[in-house]
């Protein structure tokens, strides 16, 4: 099942048994050591934990003072559990030579296992061998914090913080101990930092808001509580206390709030644009929506067809603001809130100039997201409104291809990124609308204007370059065997790309699975016990994906922290599961993105399989690639887990962090594509 020739793995194995054992062997055995290694790394892979333990066992009595059997299996034991298990190897580990980093990992499996004073003084030893790894005072922190020693615990997330200012979590969590200490401004200042360095942690607007709450800064507060409502829909605590912000406000601020609205919407215009009118570009419908009413303004006059009923045109007025609403089977239109026609199941705004564009208010996106938004949006084309079974209201955009592209760019990549990058990201987004063309047939169009299929804002987003970036590469889409690929793309890969793991897994050949770099990293997949922890903590692996010039370290190494409540309450959102007793990760993929995992609950053991259902599951993780620390009490049961992982999406296709740093080492689009996809050409279709 995996990609690596045995042959390629023993000979680097081989060369880390050089290093690793300094002592004269006997013949025979060295081989069964290397074996017992590879199948250690395979078992692993494979979910099989027991044998891999068992493999590396035997590589330790074979021999004795080799360090990287040793290490394998004390994370596996960590990684299992076995906390008692992996304390004694690493004891066994200090017993052949003390060093920094066997301190620091003895330190941390102290702290999982809720030993905070053994914790400590390990890692304290780690430091005094001149350890500057900032997860130290990490663990320290969190072993002070079992201690109920706040400020010990505040001073080390410092501490982690200054030696490594990008610690999205120290400082969320300092930010919660100067919340308990009442500090609101100093919370402030943590939860702003870590929600700038990474934005997807949980509760983070939450925690914000109340911080802007305590300190009578209601309109923050609002903003930052609706965009965790957004990411949440249906949190009852969120939703109360946006009621109470109302509330404490006072009618006078609901009514400011209620005035700016109204002056926004009458000074917002749509507007003209050039328009992009390929004739043989193919036209899509994309969903924008389904509301219960909606607001608009065009830039011209417009008509609207009622295309079910012969009955008249209705001609509307540009500029001026309009409100459709659902009523039953109708669609009834209003102006200055009156009501002035009524329409049966389905209508089209069209105009008879192809620069028109138009203006739709609080259009919302990304809902269940953190980065779910409600914004004004202009669309080109035309907006077919239609009754869906829920009687809501359906928007759908009828759009050329070039123009849907011209909201797609800005929107997938950010438009200050290199011209090169910006080329290959619209190839690659033609070409998967080209062959993703009508996936959403059954519900009435092509496109869903998510992150399922492409993510589409319209046109207010377009930028010179990014329009440029589709307008030099018009109608052009990467082929493979003569047809348009599935050109599929997340933001990073982390530092290994994946195969197909959508739908059955089908192999596809131009989908590759390798390292996001062209010399070698050193790293060798599928990843053994310990070279994942190694991959996984460093943020300095030479892959194209790892540069913050083009994005957040979060995007590329990411950690996310649940308490088991937290957890057990985001788990049982999709599946009903009871309690939460376990987690365990049963199978990685070659790239060591994982599988799947199974999930002991109360009411029963549950296998979950496929990265994205993974992830959802888990409270939508920035990717597949992790491992999984978890945190027990006195009483051995899980309190916390601490998720750490590497990169943002699915990882398959192309890297668009990578795609940027090529083009920023001077590959052109081509090079770009052809990187992320093998045999592929590069064709103008219209
Ligand atoms: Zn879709
Ligand atoms: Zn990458």
């Amino acid at each position: 099942m995996f990609r690596l020739s045995s042959k390629k793995l023993f000979t680097l194995l081989a060369l880390s048994f050089i290093i690793a054992v300094h002592f004269p062997c006997f013949a025979g055995s060295e081989d069964d050591y290397m074996e017992n290694l590879y199948k250690g790394r395979i078992f692993f892979n494979q979910g099989l934990s027991e044998q891999a333990i068992a493999e590396y066992e035997k590589a330790s009595r074979l021999f004795p003072d080799s360090k990287q059997a040793l290490l394998n299996l004390a994370i596996l034991y960590k990684d299992t559990g076995s906390y008692s298990q992996a304390i004694n190897v690493y004891k066994r580990l200090l017993t052949i030579s003390p060093d920094k980093i066997i301190y620091k990992n003895l330190g941390e499996i102290y702290c999982l296992n809720s030993q905070p004073d053994h914790a400590i003084t390990a890692l304290v030893k780690s430091l005094k061998l001149g350890s500057k790894n900032s997860m130290i005072y990490f663990w320290m922190a969190k072993a002070y914090e079992d201690k109920n020693d706040q400020d010990n615990a505040v001073w080390a997330y410092e501490q982690a913080i200054a030696l490594d200012p990008e610690l999205a979590l120290a400082h969320f969590n300092a930010g919660i101990i100067y919340k308990n200490k009442n500090n609101w401004q100093k919370a402030r200042q943590e939860f702003d930092r870590a929600k700038e360095l990474e934005p997807s942690i949980n509760e983070i607007n939450a925690q914000l808001g109340l911080m802007y709450f305590y300190q009578d800064d209601y309109e923050q507060a609002l903003a930052l509580y609706k965009k965790a409502l957004a990411a949440d829909p249906e949190n009852k605590d969120i939703q109360k206390q946006i009621e109470l912000i109302y509330k404490r406000a006072g009618s006078v601020f609901s009514q400011k709030l209620g005035q700016r609205q109204d002056d926004r919407m009458a000074k917002s215009l749509a507007e003209l644009v050039s328009a992009k009118q390929v004739p043989a570009a193919p036209i899509v419908r994309v969903q924008l929506g389904e509301v219960k009413s909606l607001r608009f303004k065009t830039a011209v006059n417009f008509t609207i067809k009622n295309i079910d009923e012969s009955g008249q045109n209705y001609i509307g007025q540009k500029d001026t603001l309009y409100t459709v609403k659902a009523a039953n089977d109708f669609i009834d239109l209003f102006k200055d809130e009156i009501k002035i026609a009524a329409f049966k199941q389905k209508i089209i705004i069209d105009y008879d100039n192809p620069k028109a564009t138009i203006l739709v208010f609080d259009v919302e996106a990304g809902s269940g997201n953190y980065w779910a938004s409600k914004t004004d949006r202009i669309y080109r084309g035309k907006l077919e409104i239609g009754l869906n079974d829920a009687h809501d209201l359906r928007l759908i955009n009828i759009i050329n291809m070039e123009e849907y592209l011209y909201g797609v760019l800005p929107s997938e990549m950010p438009p200050d990124w290199p011209i090169e990058a910006l080329k290959a990201q619209a190839i690659a987004a033609r070409s998967e609308a080209y062959r993703k063309m009508g996936r959403h047939k059954a519900q009435g169009f092509d496109f869903c204007s998510e992150v399922h299929c492409q993510s589409y804002i319209g046109a207010k987003v377009e930028t010179k370059k990014t329009n440029n970036a589709v307008d030099e590469t018009s109608g052009t889409v990467a082929m493979y065997q003569g047809k348009p690929i599935d050109a599929v793309y997340s933001n990073s890969c982390g530092g290994h790309t994946q195969g197909n793991i959508f739908g059955d897994r089908t192999v596809i050949d131009y989908w590759l699975q390798k390292q996001d770099v062209l010399e070698p990293t050193g790293f060798l997949f599928p990843l053994a016990p310990l070279e994942l922890e190694d991959w996984l903590w460093s943020y300095k692996i030479p892959v194209f994906c790892n540069n913050e010039k083009f994005s957040r370290r979060s995007n590329f190494r990411w950690m996310r922290d649940y308490s088991h409540a937290q957890l057990e309450a985001l788990i049982n959102k999709k599946i009903n599961i009871g309690k939460l007793l376990e987690i365990n990760i049963l199978e990685r993929n070659p790239s060591s993105h994982v599988h799947k995992i199974k999930i002991i609950g109360s009411k029963g053991n549950f296998i979950i399989e496929k990265e994205l259902n993974i992830r959802n599951l888990l409270g939508n993780l920035r990717s597949g690639m992790f491992n999984l620390n978890v945190k027990l009490n006195k009483k051995n049961k899980p309190v916390e887990y601490i998720f750490y992982g590497g990169g943002w999406g699915h990882g398959v296709g192309m890297c668009q962090v990578g795609a940027a740093s090529m083009a920023d080492q001077g590959f052109n689009y081509q090079d770009i594509l052809k990187f992320y996809f093998s045999g592929i050409e590069i064709e103008k279709i219209y």
